[in-house]
C-alpha cells in the first residue's frame, strides 16, 4: 500500500575516509558523554537526513558542509577538551553548518552568493542559540556575542564571511540579542 511509504529519511554519524577507526571510536565513546548538548544537536541533524562525518579537514576549519546531506566535523577542534572551544562554541559551529544545509535545500537559493550563504548560516546559528538561551542554556549565545565581533574584526576584509557578519551585526536583531544576553549576568 502506497500510503505507508511516506517516512522521514535519517542520516548517521560517519567516519571520514582515511580517518583512523580507533580514534573515531574513541571520539564516539568519550565525547558523547563529555558534550551531551553538542551531540543532542548532532542527533537532531542526522534525523533530518544529514550524514555527519568525523574527519580531518586540511585547512583547519572546524566544520564544512557539502550539498544537502553532508557535514564534516574537524576532529581536532570538535573533540579536544579546550578552553578555546568549550561545548557552547561547538554547538554554534554545528548550527552554522546545519544552517548551510537548510539554505542549500531551498531551491530558490540555487544562485545565491557565498555572502548570502554565510549570512544565512550565521543568522540561523544566532536564532537557534537564542531559542536555547530562552530555554535556559545560555552558553552558545554568549559564545556568539563574544566571537562574532572578534571574527569580524580579525577576518579578511571583503571576504564573504566578513561581509555577512558586518551586515548581521548591524541589525536590530543582533543589537537586541546583545542587550538581552550580553551582560555579565549568567
Ligand atoms: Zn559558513
Amino acid at each position: 500500500m502506497l500510503l505507508f511509504i511516506s517516512f522521514a529519511y535519517a542520516g548517521a554519524i560517519q567516519r571520514g575516509i582515511n580517518f583512523p577507526e580507533k580514534q573515531y571510536n574513541k571520539i564516539l565513546l568519550d565525547n558523547q558523554k563529555l558534550y551531551p548538548r553538542l551531540w543532542g544537536i548532532v542527533d537532531e541533524i542526522t534525523r533530518n537526513d544529514v550524514d555527519v562525518y568525523i574527519t580531518h579537514i586540511k585547512n583547519g576549519s572546524p566544520g564544512r558542509t557539502r550539498g544537502n546531506h553532508s557535514i564534516s566535523m574537524n576532529y581536532k577542534t570538535f573533540f579536544r577538551a579546550s578552553k578555546n572551544y568549550p561545548e557552547g562554541r561547538l554547538v554554534v559551529v554545528m548550527l552554522h553548518e546545519y544552517g548551510h544545509i537548510l539554505f542549500n535545500r531551498n531551491k530558490n537559493n540555487k544562485d545565491a552568493t557565498r555572502t548570502d550563504r554565510e549570512y544565512y548560516a550565521f543568522k540561523y546559528s544566532v536564532k537557534r542559540s537564542l531559542t536555547l538561551a530562552n530555554n535556559g542554556y545560555r552558553e552558545p549565545i554568549r559564545q556568539l556575542i563574544r566571537h562574532l565581533p572578534l571574527r569580524l574584526k580579525h577576518g579578511k576584509k571583503g571576504s564573504p564571511h566578513n561581509i555577512a557578519l558586518k551586515k548581521l551585526t548591524q541589525e536590530d536583531f543582533w543589537l537586541d540579542t546583545i542587550k538581552q544576553y550580553g551582560g555579565t549576568h549568567r
